[in-house]
């Protein structure tokens, strides 16, 4: 079976937009939910938020054991944050592309499961940083937005190696990441 949605990619407005908070959990949130799994296994990956599949609603998905351990966080909201950690981190919506990225290595969140039950989560790195990741896409922040200076070149120079190799979706990449890629060849490195 092929994954009921497709993954917004970078350069779609949905992605940019804050989703808004989920008022009543019913039997079209919990197919959606199961749907955004089902979504997630294909690809795979470890986390999928809503507005990754055009949905603008509070809503992630994410399983840490690959397949075992299928769980959703309803209106999330990280409470407390502690500490540094480094890890090198992608997007399924950019696509083949990553960077080390630092952030707070702990976290506190809380939300609600598929029952409407308050949950309060302690994680830490991969864990924490998968519900800062997925929290960012609620708020409509892509990883992009956490890059450094020579980072940010390094991204410009891989978006134009593919925009040498024809790859059409480049320019609006670029212009997300407000690099000023008007198109393939009028490139300007600072
Ligand atoms: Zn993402």
């Amino acid at each position: 079976m092929s994954a009921p949605y497709r993954i917004r990619q970078y350069g779609d407005p949905v992605l940019k937009q804050v989703a808004n908070e989920v008022s009543e959990i019913d039997g079209a949130l919990v197919r959606l939910i199961d749907d955004m799994l089902d979504t997630m296994y294909d690809e795979p990956g470890l986390g999928l938020a809503a507005p990754q599949v055009g949905v603008k609603k509070r809503i992630f998905v994410y399983d840490l054991l690959a397949g075992e351990d299928p769980r959703v966080l309803i209106n999330p909201v990280i409470e407390e944050s502690d500490g540094e950690w480094v890890y090198d981190e992608g997007c399924l919506s950019v696509r083949g592309l990553s960077w080390n990225i630092v952030r707070p290595k702990q976290v506190l969140i809380t939300g609600r499961d598929l029952d409407g039950n308050e949950v309060s989560i302690e994680a830490d790195e991969l864990e924490a940083r998968l519900f800062q990741h997925e929290m960012d896409h609620l708020n409509g922040i892509l990883l992009v937005e956490h890059l450094d200076d020579e980072q940010k070149r390094d991204a410009k120079r891989i978006l134009r190696q593919r925009a040498d190799a024809g790859d059409t979706s480049v320019g609006a990449m670029g212009s997300e990441l407000g690099l000023r890629l008007p198109d393939a060849s009028g490139l300007s490195l600072p």
